[in-house]
């Protein structure tokens, strides 16, 4: 009976992505199958959840396609096996089972019991943490980790570009592990702190000629923590001894079984003036990466902010900025905040006008990546004319020029709308903006000195 659970499991590996596959399908046990009954273990409640949201419909029809019958399915956890397990006095008493023969090789010293509350930001939870498509595998990694700390991921390694939610997971982690093991010391340190505190310590021993302080720094990062989650790891490259020193703090973590998150905006492989030998011990666990939102996230994400802020704002404002900022979620938090001031401070409502005029520094062009701001200086600072009279009204041939240059450049550059770049050169009508333009482009056909000039704009600026 056992193996049509195998062999419906093997009909659907092909279609599950790798690390999937072993993040969840694999430590599926099946304990047996009994008539129409099939009981399953998984690890935690989180992950039979997981499972079943996402990978037991599949195995489910197969196995009824090759029975033609139906079946019934029941969990066991493994977490919530056996009262021995649960014991007080056992402090790791409630990690799963791997860990706990784990733990038995490596005993780790008995640490003193105190209730110490994590460094971590408060607003950082899982609660708060919009779970899209391309942070999805990164944020259920995390939340295996903070269910199970030390049993199969280790260290859990998070990577992708600025602003995209890492250092978020990682307090995420810290507090769900907080709140279920609150006598665990669970230790968040930026890298840069750790390179620091590192070279700190060197120094005073040196001075002090054998001082205590090495020892206090190796107490702190290797002996006394239960988690250690460590943020930007990149900050590590060409940093040898800091290196040498984090490899070792591993190395003891690791061994005694003592869960390791890191976050990185590259991969292991990635990192340059990393040494091999700690690279490696980077992805001995698993790798989640967080990848840009998609518009739904992005908006789902300002909604959350805007709730949280207790910002009303409008649904097509919310898709207006998710729209134009779209590479990074802080940035993303940052134009709705700054939105919110300026309306208050104008005693208007949130509306995509507003939207549109605040955030037009801001909104870069998504192929040159430049403002109609940057423009304007760059125009303003070649002509050698102040940039409030470059937006200004004033209407002398030694503005007047550069200021359609401007307009041309910034309706080629940018891609705004006529409009929109009049409203940014002191409100003037869109009409006035198309004639700018004409003109610039006919001046470029006929005379040759108009061309270079405008061509050395458009190269300087598209420069990075
Ligand atoms: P990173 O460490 O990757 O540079 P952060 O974790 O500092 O990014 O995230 C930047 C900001 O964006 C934080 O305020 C964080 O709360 C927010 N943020 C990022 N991703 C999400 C998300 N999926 N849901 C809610 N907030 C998010
Ligand atoms: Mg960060």
């Amino acid at each position: 009976m056992f193996e049509l659970w195998t062999e419906a499991v093997r009909s659907i590996e092909p279609l599950v992505k790798p690390a999937q596959r072993d993040l969840w399908l694999r430590p599926i046990e099946c304990l047996g199958i009994e008539g129409e009954r099939i009981r399953l273990r998984a690890p935690n409640r989180y992950h039979k959840e997981w499972f079943e949201d996402n990978l037991l419909d599949s195995i489910l029809r197969d196995i009824e396609a090759r029975t033609q019958r139906s079946f019934t399915v029941e969990f066991e956890i493994a977490e919530d096996d056996g009262p021995a397990q649960h014991q007080q006095s056992d402090r790791r008493g409630d990690r799963p089972r791997e860990a706990r023969a784990g733990a038995a090789r490596a005993p780790s010293p008995p640490t003193t019991v105190s209730v110490r509350k994590p460094d971590l930001v408060d607003r950082y939870t899982f609660d708060k943490f919009v779970v899209g498509p391309t942070n999805q595998f990164a944020h259920a990694a995390a939340r295996m980790v903070a269910e199970a700390p030390a049993s199969r991921w280790n260290p859990l390694f998070i990577y992708g570009g600025v602003g995209l939610g890492k250092t978020h997971l990682l307090h995420a982690i810290g507090h769900e592990i907080h709140r279920q093991h609150p006598e665990w010391l669970v230790s968040f340190i930026t890298c840069e702190r750790f390179v620091t505190d590192f070279i700190g310590s060197m120094m005073h021993q040196k001075r002090s000629a054998g001082g205590s302080s090495m020892e206090e720094f190796r107490a702190r990062y290797r002996t006394a923590p239960d988690v250690l989650l460590v943020d930007d790891i990149q900050f590590l490259s060409n940093k040898d001894s800091s290196q040498d020193e984090f490899f070792h703090t591993f190395n003891v973590l690791h061994y005694a079984h003592k869960q390791i998150v890191l976050t990185s905006d590259k991969l292991p492989a990635e990192l340059p003036g990393v040494e091999d030998r700690l690279r490696s011990r980077f992805t001995w666990g698993l790798i989640a990466e967080v990848e840009t939102p998609d518009l739904e996230t992005r908006v789902a994400i300002l909604k959350r902010k805007a709730e949280a802020e207790q910002v009303n704002l409008p649904d097509e404002v919310a898709l207006y900025l998710a729209a134009h900022i779209k590479t990074n979620v802080r940035e993303l938090e940052g134009a709705l905040l700054r939105l919110a001031a300026r309306a208050s401070f104008q005693g208007l409502a949130i509306s995509v006008e507003l939207a549109r005029d605040a955030l037009a520094k801001l909104i870069a062009n998504a192929s040159t990546g430049l403002t109609i701001e940057t423009v304007q200086r760059q125009v303003a600072s070649y002509f050698d004319v102040k940039l409030h009279d470059l937006r200004g009204p004033k209407r002398h041939r030694a503005v007047a020029h550069p200021r359609m240059v401007a307009m041309y450049l910034a309706r080629k550059l940018t891609k705004m709308s006529y409009p929109e770049i009049g409203s940014r050169f002191g409100g003037k009508d869109h009409s006035t903006v198309i004639s700018a333009v004409r003109k610039i482009e006919r001046l470029c056909a006929e005379d040759p000195s108009v061309r270079s000039v405008v061509s050395t704009l458009e190269s300087h600026l598209r420069q990075p």
